[in-house]
């Protein structure tokens, strides 16, 4: 081809194709008055998206789409899941996609990390517990005994994309980590789609993406234990982190005066209590956030704060049954 013709081949060609890209991927989320928001239905739980800057609602449909699928993937109760096909695997290796894989390597650290306070494979505990349907039963001594030699990390095997469990009667949970490790890959699609503004929020697991229109941060309301879910005792103010709480007051029942929740000790495989009703993590990552918040909430108030204490840009505050605030050192504190 000669210059003259490369010339042209670039003008008829390329500049158009340039252009109908431009339009199709940047141009159209060049509004910054613009602002659109939608709610949706996934993990068992109220997810909101708000995007600024968009008027592209084609974004939040396909979240609400990965959504779908994550849960398809990720769920313990629906059959035919990666969680589902490890739980029924008797034994046997089971191959799984890279994103539970992931998943599961990430619960493996935060085991390490946190103890063994975090440990998915407490399943057979959820499924005796069986929150949120439980209408108030509380389970019998001899059944959680039974499964305690059902629970355990060392059951659990990741190599490669392959998951063993030894035991044919351990499962695993990733209830505790699963909506931020989804959060951190919703925002990663939404800001590669040119995003620079809004939030996920799934099930109050809140991740933001940049500040509000005119660098102005978003406020977090934390919520009061066992308020109204739009009583906040605090806020907090942050730019592309991500503020994730573990509460009892998510999952309960309450029978003759004692609270019965949804975080479990893996050693008893009785609900967590320690004097804490809600533990919340501010971190750069939602999955870290995610596993952090359930980890601290089962150490307790005193060896939950030194983890936090000990992690590079991860802050927390505790709350504890009689509404005090705890907060780490370098929270960003509201000031009243
Ligand atoms: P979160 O609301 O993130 O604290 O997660 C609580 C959920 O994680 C529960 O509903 C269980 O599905 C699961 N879970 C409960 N106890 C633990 C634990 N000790 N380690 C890991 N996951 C847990
Ligand atoms: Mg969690």
């Amino acid at each position: 081809m000669t210059n003259t013709a490369n010339c042209k081949y670039i003008k008829f060609f390329l500049i158009p194709l340039f252009l109908l890209a431009c339009c199709l991927g940047g141009c159209r989320r060049q509004d910054p008055a613009a602002q659109i928001s939608d709610v949706g239905f996934y993990f068992d739980t109220v997810v909101e998206l708000r995007l600024n800057g968009t008027n592209d609602h084609a974004l939040i449909d396909a979240c609400f789409e990965k959504m779908a699928q994550y849960e398809s993937l990720l769920s313990r109760t629906r059959e035919g899941s990666d969680v589902w096909k490890i739980n029924h695997s008797a034994g046997e290796p089971v191959e799984v996609s890279d994103d539970t894989a992931a998943l599961i390597a990430l619960a493996q650290k935060y085991y390490e990390l946190s103890d063994g306070a975090f440990d998915i494979t407490v399943a057979p505990y959820v499924t005796i517990w069986n929150f949120p349907d439980n209408p108030g039963e509380v389970p019998a001594d001899a059944s959680i005994a039974a499964a305690r030699i059902h629970v355990g990390l060392s059951l659990l095997h990741l190599d490669g994309n392959t998951v063993t469990l030894d035991d044919p009667r351990a499962s695993i949970d990733l209830g505790g980590i699963a909506k931020g490790y989804i959060a951190d890959r919703l925002k990663e699609y939404l800001v590669g789609e040119g995003i620079e503004s809004g939030y996920i929020n799934l099930g109050g697991n809140m991740l933001t993406i940049g500040t509000k229109p005119g660098d102005v941060p978003w406020n977090i309301g934390i919520r009061r234990p066992f308020g109204e879910a739009s009583d906040t005792i605090t806020a907090v103010k942050v730019d592309d982190r991500s503020v994730v709480t573990s509460g009892t007051y998510e999952r309960y029942f309450e029978k003759n005066g004692t609270i019965y929740h949804h975080i479990l000790d893996p050693a008893s495989g009785y609900p967590v209590w320690n004097g804490l009703a809600s533990v919340t993590i501010l971190s750069d990552s939602s999955a870290e956030g995610d596993a952090l918040s359930t980890s601290c909430f089962v150490l307790g108030l005193t060896r939950g704060m030194e983890l936090v204490e000990s992690l590079d840009q991860v802050e927390a505050l505790f709350i504890t049954d009689d509404q005090e605030l705890h907060f780490s050192s370098g929270f960003p504190k509201t000031s009243s």
